[in-house]
């Protein structure tokens, strides 16, 4: 789809780019095949979330579509493919519950800026049914998605993507690749699911603990006696200065797995 093709879309749908639902359409259709390209490696059933004016979705033959969801919260854009055979669900992909959909290989789509961090956190903790997502995200989602501990792009959500995910860069897409342009660029990623360590609910409340004031030492933050948690620290050769960001993923694990194991010796 080029600019002019989709303000067509637009217009025979009498409706305009809408911002709160991060309408930036893909009209850079090399990029457009390269995103559909990844997604065709994998067998499916696929799902798409977003499909907006179809940069990617009309890239899949009559055959495709039939192993194709598209998940799409504008009533316009949905009923429009609705109309055209396509399976829709019109939902709020933040809504949905990953667990209770048919079994499918692979997540992807053009997402909403505003909803790929959150997505994210969902898909990883949630669902052991994907094996694989194609998105295109916010450049400062996806730096923050491989940020390595220690820098000031590293948090939870690089935590929880690198436990659950082999992540890999595919592409980057400037703000001319989109209509109308955002403010800023995007990055191609695929995510290869991992073979979960960890329960993913339990962990990420973990998390959202060890995180919980930045500035704080982990010690305090750790759901043990403090004593405990200096030997704890001390077989990862950390200390009682040691602060949630300089900690990796690995490092992570390792501490709830222990934390787990002496919960459930207690009982
Ligand atoms: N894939 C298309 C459109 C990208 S724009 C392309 O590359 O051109 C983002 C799309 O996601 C829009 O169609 C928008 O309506 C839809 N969307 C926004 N928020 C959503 C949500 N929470 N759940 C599902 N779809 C959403």
């Amino acid at each position: 789809m080029n600019v002019k093709e989709t303000k067509l879309f637009l217009q025979e749908l009498h409706t305009f780019p809408r911002k709160h639902l991060g309408q930036n359409f893909l009209i850079n259709s090399q990029l457009s095949r390269k995103i559909v390209c990844e997604v065709k490696q994998t067998k499916g059933p696929w799902i798409e979330i977003g499909p907006g004016s179809g940069a990617l979705t009309r890239l899949f033959s009559e055959e495709e579509k039939k192993i194709l969801t598209l998940i799409e919260k504008d009533k316009k854009i949905a009923n429009y493919w609705k109309e055209k055979n396509y399976s829709v669900l019109m939902q709020d992909a933040l809504k949905i519950h990953w667990t209770k959909l048919p079994y499918f290989t692979t997540l992807f789509g053009n997402l909403p800026y505003q909803i790929a961090g959150p997505l994210l956190l969902k898909t990883s903790v949630f669902s052991k049914q994907m094996d694989t997502m194609i998105l295109m995200m916010q450049k400062e989602v996806s730096l923050r998605v491989r940020a390595k501990p220690k820098t000031k792009d590293y948090g939870l959500l690089s935590v929880i993507a690198q436990t659950f995910w082999h992540i890999q860069w595919i592409a980057e897409a400037g703000t001319q690749d989109f209509y109308p342009p955002p403010k800023v660029a995007g990055h191609v990623l695929r995510f290869q699911a991992k073979i979960s360590p960890v329960p993913g609910n339990e962990f990420l409340t973990f998390l959202k603990s060890c995180f919980a004031q930045r500035r704080k030492k982990l010690i305090h933050r750790l759901p043990i006696s403090l004593s405990q948690a200096e030997t704890l620290l001390s077989e990862i050769n950390r200390n009682t200065n040691t602060r949630a960001e300089e900690l990796t993923p690995e490092e992570f694990i390792f501490l709830f797995q222990e934390i787990q194991s002496r919960k459930s010796s207690q009982d």
